[in-house]
């Protein structure tokens, strides 16, 4: 559980499961290489997550972190333009 204050000053919380603040990314090329399963099962994803992506729910912007390099800094950070 995390909080992050986004730069509209929106604090944004993970701590509920599910929320609406989370997303999970995931490539086309680990999605392929999970594909020889039938369905997906949620913990076979839970180690493979390319970036996470954390949307305020107030402007839109977007933080993507990848986990592999940092979990509090995020790579990049995008604001909604429409
Ligand atoms: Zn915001």
């Amino acid at each position: 559980m995390a909080h992050l204050i986004c730069r509209c000053g929106n604090d944004m919380w993970n701590g509920e499961s599910p929320n609406d603040i989370e997303f999970w990314v995931y490539s086309d090329k680990t999605l392929d290489a999970l594909s020889f399963e039938d369905s997906i099962p949620f913990l076979s994803l839970c180690n493979k997550d390319d970036y996470n992506v954390w949307r305020c729910p107030e402007c839109g912007r977007l933080y993507v972190f990848d986990e592999k390099v940092s979990q509090d800094k995020p790579l990049w950070v995008y604001r909604l333009e429409e």
